[in-house]
């Protein structure tokens, strides 16, 4: 394991431009539970129940979304930013940081102190709701409170149309913006790190890879095998927090 990371620090140190590609698994050890680990958010819920067109299908799925976003966002409210995430602010810090490509929407790489510019929320944020209708956009813990007073699935005062949390859900469109930017720093940077995911959720898992064929090194750091382990530079098997620090 340390010649792993000292291998991993050596090429950080000389690479010109590093992106960290951040999973679920970063945020476990802040008490938010990943989707796939055991105890995870699908030994609780079926992954149907977040089909975006089921949202748009019915009102009872609406309500059905609203119950269980609100059971998932209260431990994200609470959450703090770990050890994992305090070494990406070093890494910023440090000047090697190009930016982090973010699936987490729990909002803790802001709460770390890694600046707006360098995050790319690929799967948006579970910190605001907006309207998708007219794209207007709320505070989460204002729209809370109504579901608090007894809006089951509630919706935008300007238009009426539905509000969701703004995140993506599954058969959602991918937000251009951030797709667009996560590409051109992919295929920008020498040194790409994915850690703490699975690596099984697409487009998302394709950044990796598109780094990876355009030329960069590749560095995996995850609990459990990835599908991608084998094409990669170099693999570390470990917990974020212990793995992330030391080679920073
Ligand atoms: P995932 O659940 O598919 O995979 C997480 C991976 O991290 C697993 O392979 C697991 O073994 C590993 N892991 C868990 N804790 C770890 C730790 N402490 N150290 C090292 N590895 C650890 O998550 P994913 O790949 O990010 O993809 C699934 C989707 O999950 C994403 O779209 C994301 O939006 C969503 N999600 C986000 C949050 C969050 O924002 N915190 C929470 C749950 C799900």
């Amino acid at each position: 394991m340390k010649e792993r990371i000292d291998q991993a620090a050596e090429w950080i140190s000389h690479a010109k431009a590093v992106v960290v590609f951040a999973g679920a698994g970063l945020s476990t050890e802040s008490g938010i539970p990943d989707f796939r680990s055991p105890g995870g958010v699908w030994d609780r819920y079926n992954p149907e129940d977040f089909y975006f067109q089921n949202f748009l299908a019915s009102e009872s799925s609406r309500e059905k979304y609203w119950q269980m976003t609100t059971e998932m966002y209260e431990p994200m409210k609470e959450a703090r930013p770990n050890a994992a995430h305090q070494a990406i602010v070093e890494l910023e810090v440090l000047g090697k940081l190009d930016c982090v490509i973010t699936q987490n929407i729990d909002g803790l790489h802001h709460k770390a102190g890694n600046s707006e510019e360098r995050i790319i929320e690929l799967h948006g944020t579970a910190l605001y709701v907006s309207c998708l209708s007219c794209k207007k956009r709320y505070d989460r813990d204002e729209i809370q409170e109504r579901v608090r007073q007894g809006q089951k699935a509630p919706r935008c005062d300007s238009c009426g149309g539905f509000l969701k949390p703004a995140t993506i859900s599954f058969g959602q469109p991918m937000p251009d913006t951030a797709m667009r930017r996560a590409q051109d720093f992919t295929l920008s940077c020498n040194l790409f790190l994915a850690i703490a995911s699975s690596l099984v959720v697409w487009p998302a898992a394709g950044f990796p890879l598109m780094a990876k064929r355009n030329g960069a090194r590749l560095i995996i750091i995850n609990r459990e095998p990835t599908d991608f382990d084998d094409i990669a530079d170099l693999v570390v098997r470990g917990d974020i927090g212990t793995v992330l620090e030391p080679f920073v």
